[in-house]
């Protein structure tokens, strides 16, 4: 059973109970179906074969493994018919009987000493969400399933979400994008496969990492789910440790792969498409917090001479280090974007224009005394200095990324033609 701690497992248990008591029904009528023609119909045994498969996944995390074990049984047994590989005789049929008498018993004993009046239910902490914490989607038909993971990963500090309709997951993830879907396979209407295909055809969803949540025994389907784009799988009976490192290795690789792909391969800077996304958050952010923010616009100076005297690489090679003197001049907080060619665009956080001044022509100064050096290949030895040009402008309420933008173009013209080499912020 996965620790969850005594009150989980008592309200786990609630939730379980109604799950299987639903599911009983429908089951047991299927199996007088199925005796009473005689005929192997598939979609009655469809019915039984679902409903032990759920009950195999779900039973040992209440504590019930035997049952889920004999589940397991049932399930093997009700696919071996649909199959063909197996007849609808007698045995057949104690077996499945067999395992709808056990559930049976379990009912029973479950109204016989009502766990609902046998204690009062516990109050369940409230689940806090950290802002900012990995978004995760549990995809999954079954309820119980759903909230035990849940459970699990919210306990270990993720925003959890869940979907029991697989049908409708796509669009809840284009409605709020997680960081990472958790994805049952066996599901009526869509199944995972399915999910998952149309995960990795849509541009908006195709990164996402997907676990997939497989049962014991299932190598084939767990080698479909990877083939057709699965990041992995984690076995139902899940244990709780299990799956939270595997979430967290997922989120992990997925982040350092976000990272290269928002970041300029010479600079390392974030790129204009990024920076963009970026400006946006943050003016909507100023408009709502009144929050303070800078824009400037930074480009060297007569930067096509340095490519003409000693070539393009040697160009690249400014670029680079230029990049590692603004970021260290700004705080770690603020967003640098190599924005083109030798422009590059930052956001000041919480700065205000006369510190956003200051700290700029500190830059300025600074590259003002820099000589960049060129690597041995590129001349050997060789030093070329340059300046930049940079301009400013602080957030005024109203303002669009365009307004903002704009005016700091303006800056930088103005800077530019005032002689270059200079800090100005917009009036
Ligand atoms: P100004 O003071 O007016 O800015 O003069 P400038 O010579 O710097 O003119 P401008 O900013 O228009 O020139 C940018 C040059 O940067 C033109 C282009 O060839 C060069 N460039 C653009 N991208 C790269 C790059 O990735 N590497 C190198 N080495 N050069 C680049
Ligand atoms: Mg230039």
């Amino acid at each position: 059973m996965a620790d969850l701690g005594p009150d989980h497992t008592y309200e786990l248990k609630l939730i379980f109970l109604r799950e299987l008591a639903a599911g009983y029904g429908p089951a047991k009528t299927a199996y007088d179906q199925l005796r009473a023609s005689g005929n192997l119909d598939k979609p009655q045994l469809d019915i039984l074969r679902r409903f032990f498969h759920k009950l195999a996944g779900t039973a040992a995390a209440a504590d019930l493994s035997m049952l889920g074990k004999l589940a397991g049984a049932c399930e093997t047994a009700a696919e071996a018919m649909i199959a063909g590989k197996f007849s609808l005789g007698r045995y057949a049929m104690q077996i499945l009987g067999d395992g709808l008498t056990a559930v049976a018993g379990v009912l029973d004993g479950k109204t016989r000493s009502d766990p609902t009046k046998a204690a009062p239910p516990p109050a369940t902490p409230p689940v806090r969400i950290a802002e900012g914490a990995p978004r995760i989607l549990v995809v999954d038909d079954d309820a119980f399933g759903t909230q035990l993971a849940e459970r699990v990963l919210s306990a270990a500090g993720f925003d959890v979400r869940s979907c029991l309709d697989s049908t409708l997951a796509l669009q809840a993830m284009r409605d709020r994008a997680p960081d990472l879907v958790l994805l049952d396979v066996d599901m009526p209407k869509m199944d995972g496969f399915e999910v998952c295909s149309a995960m990795r055809k849509d541009p908006a969803l195709h990164l996402i990492p997907i676990v997939f949540l497989t049962h014991h025994g299932d190598v084939e389907r767990r080698v479909r789910g990877l083939t057709m784009g699965g990041s992995d799988y984690v076995q139902k009976p899940f244990d709780a440790g299990e799956l939270v490192a595997r979430v967290r290795s997922h989120l992990e690789r997925a982040g350092e792969y976000r990272e290269l792909t928002i970041r300029d391969g010479l600079t390392r800077c974030y790129t204009t498409e990024y920076f963009k996304a970026r400006l946006d958050q943050e003016l909507a952010r100023a408009k709502r917090y009144k929050n303070k923010l800078v824009l400037g616009l930074l480009d060297i100076d007569g930067f096509k001479r340095i490519n003409d005297s000693y070539g393009h690489a040697a160009g690249d090679a400014v670029l680079s280090r230029l990049s590692l003197l603004i970021t260290n001049s700004l705080r770690a907080s603020d967003v640098v974007a190599r924005y083109a060619g030798d422009e590059f665009a930052f956001l000041l956080l919480e700065a205000e224009g006369p510190d956003a001044m200051a700290a700029c022509n500190r830059l300025r100064e600074t590259v003002v005394r820099t000589a960049f050096e060129l690597p041995e290949t590129l001349g050997g030895g060789l030093r070329v200095t340059t300046t930049v040009s940079i301009g400013l402008t602080a957030y005024r309420e109203g303002d669009s990324a365009h307004d903002f933008l704009l005016r700091a173009d303006g800056s930088l013209f103005e800077a530019k033609q005032q002689g270059r080499n200079r800090v100005l912020l917009a009036p």
